[in-house]
């Protein structure tokens, strides 16, 4: 079965063959255009509807449009475009009145604005419709391409197909060259080697430079990478499928990273998958200056460290959800030392790719990980670094950042929401203490407390890495590390997470783009602009965690160099319910502990605190009542129950009540973390630290979490390296 993915340069739409009618408007190619032109064609009328509809809407009824646009074109396609009787059926059902905030004029305003994005959306659709279906369009531009690269040939050279395909990726493709300018600029790298691929299936890449930079509607770094692939496209004939020889590219650009191809023959883009998880729109938007305005009611300034000491942290500490929810404190050393046997700031000079860089705070050839700094205390400081081959690596030197970067992780602000991340600002400090006060409660911006922010993202990003490395995504399943230590996997590919990121447009929301293993992901955290002071999505736990769940989803689905299994449709939601899931399981430890010690009166909102709403940015708050979270898999033929983020929501709720079942059978963890040596004396697994059988080739079986949420938490990790590439 081959599955059809649509996404613009804003990546919002996304459809299968099976989610469309066939249109009769259009007979000229094949079922992915026909699908196309008739989702855009519903769309139009509906819309149209939609408008007629707007003047006429009660508060409540505007208050819960808002809320559904606001989560995204994806979740609200199905309630606005899915058809006026579902849209009036869905806006008089169970009316919330905790949705409606303001007055009825502004509030349309706001939604207005909403819908203005909706119809960009459109726009885009229009112009990629042109593009997939039509390529003797009017667009001088891709007229243009036959000239410059010669038409009819069997055989298209990589340059000359992107030139082919830049125009359709760009956001901005009227700041791009002529085609046959663009052509004259590219210069091509072949990378051929004599030594043995690190893995020989895969054909040599092609580098393409000399592209346009996304300022000039171009890609990241001028750069972009091709290789010669065969793709299985839909044939003509209707049903069967075909191979195509194809130019397989990887475009980065500022919100997007596409894996993208385009037939050698005849220059078509016959597939187009964005990695991008919850992009935003690249809309600008005027941040409302929004007057209403509390303290956050559990915050106090943090106490100066009676002691201090290397390797201290302030931070919102792990299970501490937002600000709401409990206190900064300082946390020291607080790494896992299977998961970050080198700490979080140091890898070895080998695994280095900037060691030229001058980046700020990088110190190189150090004869140990921890440089001058002694060990931290309670850690044995033995720092078994015996890769793979059992080669000793402590005659190597490392590098060490004395600021917010490392093997792991680097955090740094990108205000100006560009790709430029390594001089990017990271807090300093040469004693390695990251105290900065939070200052929202004093009535800072974020961005009088970035080294706070910034400091609280590397932190919940290496938490999150230390977790998820003892829970299976390690080395060899494909996770983020500079170094991976000769434990096999590709390494140089840490997160890169933008705090505060485009500081004075993009607002309300976060994402993550995944590429496939050794090259870094890229998280872009934003501002929320619902509360005054505006909040820092930095600082609220679950956010992060959703985000990286996404990395980590993706790239134990379908292996690791595969970053095109969850896409869309019902994996696509999959993807977007663990990240929901894996943001509640670890609040819950702290909030089950303090406040909620009846697991059946547990409720867990997402986004609440930035949002600024207790419902948060989902329909429903997670429960195992189902008053309050009354989702079922029948709620998915419901209209609004279309993308990827509803149909998430449901997923996640199946999730935390499966969760829920195992405590109630098993007990409750209150940790997440196995013990770093378990052969000694534990409660985290079944039996302690029994020695474990072995299978038939004599490998240890693994060890079995004893309690229902560490189970349940071990259950799903596996669960996504067993499942196949789009589960559903
Ligand atoms: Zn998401």
């Amino acid at each position: 079965m081959c599955y059809y993915f649509y996404q613009g340069p804003e990546p919002e739409f996304t459809l299968t063959a099976d989610d469309l009618v066939e249109s009769k408007t259009a007979q000229r190619t094949s079922r992915q255009c026909r699908n196309l032109l008739s989702l855009v064609e519903a769309q139009e009328q509906h819309k149209a509807g939609l408008l007629k509809l707007l003047p006429a809407l009660t508060t409540g009824q505007l208050g819960k449009l808002k809320k559904v646009l606001s989560s995204g074109i994806r979740a609200a396609s199905q309630v606005i475009f899915g058809s006026e009787t579902h849209l009036a059926e869905w806006l008089n059902e169970d009316e919330d009145q905790d949705a409606v905030a303001g007055e009825k004029a502004e509030l349309r305003k706001q939604v207005e604005g909403l819908l203005q994005d909706a119809e960009q959306q459109l726009q885009n659709m229009q112009q990629h419709v042109q593009v997939l279906c039509e390529r003797s369009s009017k667009s001088s531009f891709l007229k243009n391409i036959a000239a410059a690269v010669g038409d009819g040939m069997p055989f298209h050279a990589a340059e000359d197909a992107f030139v082919s395909l830049l125009h359709h990726l760009s956001p901005t493709p009227e700041k791009l060259p002529s085609a046959s300018e663009l052509r004259e600029k590219l210069s091509v790298h072949h990378s051929a080697s004599l030594l043995p691929n690190q893995a020989p299936a895969e054909p040599p890449i092609v580098t393409i430079s000399g592209i346009p930079d996304e300022r000039s509607g171009g890609v990241v770094n001028g750069k972009v990478d091709a290789r010669l692939m065969y793709q299985q496209v839909d044939s003509e004939d209707e049903d069967k499928t075909e191979l195509k020889l194809v130019w397989r590219y990887e475009v980065e650009m500022n919100n997007n990273w596409y894996e993208a191809s385009v037939a050698v023959d005849d220059l078509q883009v016959v597939h187009v998958v964005d990695w991008a998880s919850d992009a935003p729109s690249s809309r600008t938007r005027e941040l409302a200056e929004i007057t209403k305005s509390h303290k956050g009611g559990k915050q106090k300034p943090l106490p100066a460290p009676s002691h201090p000491k290397p390797f201290s942290y302030g931070v919102f500490p792990w299970g501490i959800n937002d600000p709401e929810m409990g206190n900064q404190t300082t946390e020291r050393a607080p790494w896992d030392v299977v998961a970050s046997p080198a700490g979080w700031h140091s890898f070895s000079d080998k695994s280095n790719t900037f060691i030229k860089s001058g980046v700020k705070g990088m110190k190189t050839g150090l004869k140990t990980a921890f440089g001058n700094f002694s060990v931290p205390e309670g850690q044995d400081g033995t720092l078994s670094l015996v890769d793979a081959q059992g080669k000793n690596r402590s005659a190597e030197t490392w590098t060490m950042f004395e600021t917010t970067g490392g093997n792991n992780v680097f955090a740094h602000e990108d205000w100006e929401g560009q790709s430029n991340w390594l001089h990017n600002w990271r807090p300093m400090n040469s004693s390695m203490m990251f105290d900065y006060e939070y200052g929202e409660y004093d009535g800072l911006r974020p961005k009088e407390y970035i080294d706070m922010a910034v400091t609280q993202l590397f932190y919940t990003t290496n938490m999150y890495h230390d977790l998820l490395y003892r829970l299976g995504f390690d080395e060899v399943s494909g996770n983020f590390q500079m170094d991976n230590f000769g434990k096999g996997g590709r390494g140089g590919d840490a997160v890169i997470a933008n705090a505060q990121d485009a500081y004075d447009s993009a607002s309300n929301n976060a994402n993550f783009m995944t590429p496939p293993d050794g090259q870094q992901g890229r998280m872009r955290m934003y501002i929320w602009n619902t509360h005054s002071p505006y909040r820092d999505g930095d600082v609220e736990a679950g956010i992060v965690i959703h985000e990286l769940t996404h990395g980590t989803s993706t790239r134990l689905t379908g292996g690791p160099m595969n970053s095109g299994c969850l896409g869309f449709g019902e994996a696509g939601g999959m993807g977007e319910g663990w990240g929901d899931f894996f943001a509640t399981v670890i609040r819950q430890v702290t909030e089950h502990a303090n406040y909620n010690k009846d697991h059946s009166k547990e409720v867990y909102s997402m986004g609440a605190w930035a949002a600024n709403t207790p419902k948060g940015i989902r329909n429903y708050r997670y429960s195992t009542n189902d008053t309050v979270n009354p989702s079922t898999y029948k709620t998915l033929d419901r209209p609004g129950y279309w993308g990827v983020h509803a149909i998430g929501e449901v997923w996640a709720e199946f999730l935390f009540v499966m969760e829920e079942l195992l405590i109630a059978e098993h007990g409750f963890s209150k940790t997440l973390f196995p013990p770093v040596d378990p052969t000694k004396p534990n409660d985290y697994y079944r039996g302690g630290n029994e020695t474990v059988a072995t299978f038939a080739n004599g490998k240890p079986k693994p060890r079995i979490p004893k309690h229902g949420n560490t189970l349940a938490l071990q259950l799903v990790v596996d669960g996504m390296k067993l499942q196949p590439c789009r589960p559903s």
